[in-house]
């Protein structure tokens, strides 16, 4: 698991330089604002008093290296992301940090060198330094239409200025003090994927699959948890890793969603008992902003999350983003669901009426497979159309995401690449493989390699690509 919390080790540096660093961080916007407001975000209550000094004390330690890299980048002509990382003490992963935010605050500038075509790092001119220092409100990212809905914002937002749903978000102007913070977590305000995927090849003893991103292993897997089998989706891996996770008391809940009194709509649920399971296995396609629970759940030691690629993606940017915020330290796990769109409920109900004539709750079980949209109504009736129909129907933000198998989580689980009743499971890193080992030691799953070259892959491969290729840049 990439370490995004890692903290700055200022100790071989010439004290003078820190100095001078430091001086230059405390002008900071967003360590200014949240200073000033400090009594009103006390008041109000969201963070105490331990949580808002620590979160201001990593502003000021991250934007130090900041200012400290930035003096020193000025002095030298464009380097490689690899000379950068062999010049300075600090881990690569803070150093990948601080520059994909010094490039999108407008300090420094990618280029690319003509002799070789290697992309450079460089100092942008004093003149130009200042433009996007202060980060926008998420605003920005809604008036465009890019809102992926994840919820990252209101449970960051330190006065609850931020009131989204699945389909609007409202920022009220009145509690608004303009950090900031939502913009900076926001994983629709700027990327990151190219120095991530840097990182990974460069430190991480992973495999690469073209589309399908690094990984550890790839298996085609189904539970042997019988209690369940009614309930899941393909295999019902996701389900055995949940109560494999609570039963073993490696988390002390999972973040991930349930059925509501209107059965298709989802629910945010967070689950601590294994016999609630029934209630979560299965896939809803229609979409809720999974991470606004994050406050609620901040004060617990360990939580595993499962969620769509988009919400993963907002994971990491929250824990690449300089700021140690009380509420990415626990998450343990992350299960990213394989996704190509997601739908709104109401766009779901227009689906289902223009295309099959049903009413919603007639149906017990929608699934994709070998492109088709499929539904199964409680009279055992099964209808299907092709998905072409059904990516009409699919949010904007669905358009702006190249990430079909969840490339940032530690296990990425779909059925595509899969026999009928089996889930596809990629391991992505060491974490997501010792839990995948675990889980088959226990016999809750039986597993089979999914082998590089073989046709299973090339089609989940096929589609990967074709995410990837249709998305458009945010
Ligand atoms: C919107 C969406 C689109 C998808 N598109 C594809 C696709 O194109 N191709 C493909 O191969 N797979 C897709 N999947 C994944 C697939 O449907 C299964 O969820 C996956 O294979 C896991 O199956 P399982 O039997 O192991 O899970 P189960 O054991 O049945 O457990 C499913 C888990 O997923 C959670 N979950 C269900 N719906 C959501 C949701 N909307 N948001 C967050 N968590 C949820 C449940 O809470 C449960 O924990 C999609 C899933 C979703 C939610």
């Amino acid at each position: 698991m990439i370490d995004l919390n890692n903290e700055y080790d200022f100790n071989k540096i010439i004290p003078k330089k820190i100095i001078k660093a430091t001086y230059k961080a405390l002008n900071n916007y967003q360590y200014r604002t949240l200073f000033k407001y400090k009594d009103q975000i006390l008041n109000y209550g969201k963070y105490n008093k331990d949580e808002l000094n620590f979160i201001l004390d990593s502003i000021i330690e991250g934007e130090t290296a900041r200012k400290y890299l930035l003096e020193e980048l000025k002095s030298t002509e464009p380097l490689l992301l690899e000379e950068i990382l062999n010049k300075f003490n600090f881990s690569d992963e803070n150093i990948i940090r601080d520059l994909i935010f010094l490039t999108e605050q407008g300090f420094l500038e990618k280029i690319i060198d003509k002799s070789t075509g290697d992309q450079k790092y460089r100092v942008k001119e004093e003149r130009f330094s200042l433009q996007k220092n202060i980060f926008d409100t998420i605003s920005v990212v809604h008036e465009k239409n890019t809102c992926c809905h994840c919820g990252l914002c209101t449970s960051i937002c330190p006065l609850d200025g931020i009131d989204l749903t699945n389909d609007y978000v409202y920022i009220d102007g009145g509690k608004c003090i303009r950090c900031g913070l939502c913009y900076s977590v926001c994983p629709q305000s700027f990327t990151f994927k190219t120095e991530l995927d840097y990182l990974k090849k460069r430190n991480y003893d992973l495999k690469y699959y073209k589309n399908i991103g690094f990984y550890k292993n790839m298996y085609s897997a189904r539970t042997y948890i019988h209690k369940i089998r009614d309930y899941i989706q393909d295999g019902g891996v996701v389900s055995s890793l949940i109560y494999y996770m609570l039963k073993n008391q490696l988390v002390d809940a999972v973040i991930t969603i349930k059925h509501s009194i209107d059965f298709w709509k989802p629910e945010v649920a967070i689950i601590q008992d294994i016999k609630k399971l029934k209630n979560t296995a299965g896939t809803i396609y229609t979409h809720t902003p999974l991470l606004s629970v994050l406050k609620k759940t901040k004060n617990l030691k360990n939580v595993a999350i499962v969620a769509l690629p988009c919400k993963i993606k907002a994971l990491i940017k929250g824990s690449l983003f300089p700021v140690r915020l009380p509420f990415f330290n626990n998450i343990k796990y992350k299960i990213g669901l394989f996704c190509w769109e997601s739908l709104s409920y109401e766009k779901m109900l227009e689906f289902i009426h223009k295309n099959f004539d049903v009413d919603l709750d007639e149906i017990v079980n929608m699934n994709i497979k070998k492109g088709k949209f499929i539904i199964t109504l409680d009279s055992g009736d099964v209808f299907s159309i092709p998905l072409n129909e059904w990516y009409k129907y699919g949010y904007n933000f669905c358009n702006y995401c190249d990430d079909f198998t969840a490339e940032f989580a530690d296990l990425s689980i779909g059925g595509i690449g899969s026999q009928m009743g089996w889930s596809t499971v990629i391991t992505r890193n060491n974490n997501g493989e010792e839990l995948f080992n675990k889980v088959l030691d226990a016999e809750l799953i039986e597993s089979r390699e999914l082998k590089e070259g073989s046709s299973k892959l090339s089609l989940i491969e096929k589609i990967a690509e074709k995410k990837i290729k249709n998305s458009k840049s945010i």
